[in-house]
């Protein structure tokens, strides 16, 4: 990784997402230098600077703009963390490169409830407590109850293959996926879900 131009990034973030929706000031930076990690906040505690910052943080809204931060950041060779509710405790989503942190809180749609096929779309974002309470208010449950449920995101869940109070009875997380939509690291667009799957070779869903 070559030295990050942070003049030039801030323009570029600002240009696929406004300047509202990305941030350099110190405070936001030192904000995202820890999730729960005990060791940070243990550090945090005594007063010591944190040892990782990233260069920049930033809010997409649309699986557009992650796909353009992802495609600058490659082309740019500056490292990207995706953060949900930064509740982890294995410090995946410290920036231990710096670089872009892509908060996913504002891509937090439930988007569809299909009541037939008892299938939701979903995006990363969404807290724990709010999706469980969308869908208690339509009368169903996603069935999954981690101790963190009001502190971590969707997306977090499955990137971390999370487990619940009631995986016993419905399964893990990753028990309960239909498909996902992915951006991979060359900022492409891939849809892992369908009938059909099978069919159509590896298992993209739990491979990813
Ligand atoms: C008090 C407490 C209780 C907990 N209880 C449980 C529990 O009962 N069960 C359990 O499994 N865990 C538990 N955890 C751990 C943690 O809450 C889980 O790992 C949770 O799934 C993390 O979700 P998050 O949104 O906070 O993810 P983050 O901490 O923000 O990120 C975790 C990892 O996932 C990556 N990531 C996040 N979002 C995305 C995305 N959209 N796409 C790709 N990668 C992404 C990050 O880069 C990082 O590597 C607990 C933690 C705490 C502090």
């Amino acid at each position: 990784m070559s030295a990050i131009d942070v003049d030039r990034l801030q323009r570029d973030l600002e240009a696929i997402v406004g300047p509202r929706r990305m941030s350099l000031r110190a405070i936001d930076l030192e904000t995202y230098s820890r999730d729960m990690w005990p060791r940070l906040l243990l550090a945090y505690r005594d007063g010591k600077s944190p040892p990782f910052r990233p260069h920049a943080v930033v809010w997409p809204e649309h699986v557009r703009e992650v796909v353009a931060i992802v495609k600058l950041a490659r082309e740019r060779k500056v490292p990207i963390v995706p953060y949900g509710g930064g509740s982890g405790v294995c410090g995946g989503a410290v920036p231990i490169h710096g670089g872009i942190t892509i908060d996913t809180k504002r891509m937090q749609a439930l988007r569809a409830v299909h009541a037939a096929e008892l299938i939701c779309d979903v995006e990363a974002g969404l807290s724990g407590e709010r999706f469980e309470r969308e869908l208690d208010r339509r009368g169903y449950t996603f069935g999954h109850f981690p101790s963190s449920i009001y502190c971590s995101t969707v997306g977090g869940w499955l990137a971390t293959r999370a487990a619940g109070q009631l995986s016993t009875k419905y399964g893990k997380v990753e028990d309960r996926v239909a498909g996902l939509t992915v951006v991979t690291g060359r900022g492409e667009i891939i849809e892992t879900d369908g009938p059909n799957r099978a069919l159509r070779g590896p298992n993209w869903t739990q491979l990813i």
